[in-house]
């Protein structure tokens, strides 16, 4: 099965990477009734090496830490009973604060980010905040010494705020390289999450998430959460997978 990848959770912003709240809520019930959701620790204990989790089985992550996961996710995640992940870009939690400017279809106003009290209120009930670097910039442009400052000082930052160990990240846009990955690894992280469009070689630094997307219906949800739908993403029916897909 599958680690899922979502985004904001907002009726608003017309984006792709937005889950409207009522679609959202009826995921997390069909996630409820038909799967077994695992915390992010489960998850990687139970992947395969081909980064699938045990059939019947699935995990729900978010990137770019939204304000809309405070408003929307979290109390549909916490009615259903299903854990999660969120991965923060470490700089919206600074002093200084980042604007979120690494949308392609940015609303009017950018979309706000979660401030640490409501990251703190979330981590308290059982919500999984990991890192999206210090950024959101693509680390295949990086530098080598770049990348690893980036993820090392996102992962402390974190660490620190949230008083636990850092250890899990999610490339911006899901892009990576074998720089990248070993900056990872270097940076102090024991796994980190790509978005794969086409097919990838899985390791611990490249494990596939499927992405979900403002729109989808129930039936590509569950097509997206069929035991065969990243191989069949990946391989010969890849056709058909697209045009399921949704974004
Ligand atoms: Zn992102």
């Amino acid at each position: 099965m599958t680690v899922l990848c979502y985004h904001a959770v907002e009726s608003q912003w017309e984006s792709p990477l937005a889950v409207a709240p009522p679609d959202f809520d009826a995921q997390c019930q069909w996630v409820s009734r038909h799967r077994t959701a695992l915390t992010l620790d489960q998850a990687l204990t139970r992947m395969g090496r081909n980064g699938r989790l045990p059939r019947g089985q699935a995990h729900l992550s978010f990137d770019d830490g939204f304000e809309s996961l405070y408003d929307s996710m979290f109390p549909a995640v916490t009615r259903y009973g299903l854990p999660a992940s969120v991965f923060l870009v470490a700089q919206t939690l600074t002093p200084q604060g980042q604007v979120v400017d690494w949308v392609d279809d940015p609303p009017e106003c950018p979309p706000s980010t979660l401030s640490l009290d409501q990251v703190l209120e979330m981590q308290d009930a059982g919500i999984d905040f990991q890192s999206h670097t210090w950024a959101h910039r693509d680390l295949t442009t990086l530098g080598y010494d770049e990348c690893v400052d980036d993820l090392r000082s996102s992962r402390q930052l974190l660490g620190d705020l949230l008083g636990k160990q850092v250890t899990s990240l999610a490339y911006p846009r899901g892009r990576h390289s074998g720089m990248v990955r070993e900056a990872a690894r270097k940076a102090g992280y024991t796994h980190a999450f790509a978005l794969p469009e086409e097919n990838e070689d899985v390791d611990e630094f490249a494990i596939p998430r499927v992405g979900i997307y403002r729109g989808n219906s129930t039936r590509v949800f569950q097509v997206k959460n069929a035991p065969s739908y990243l191989a069949l993403r990946h391989g010969r029916l890849a056709g058909i997978a697209r045009r399921v897909r949704g974004h």
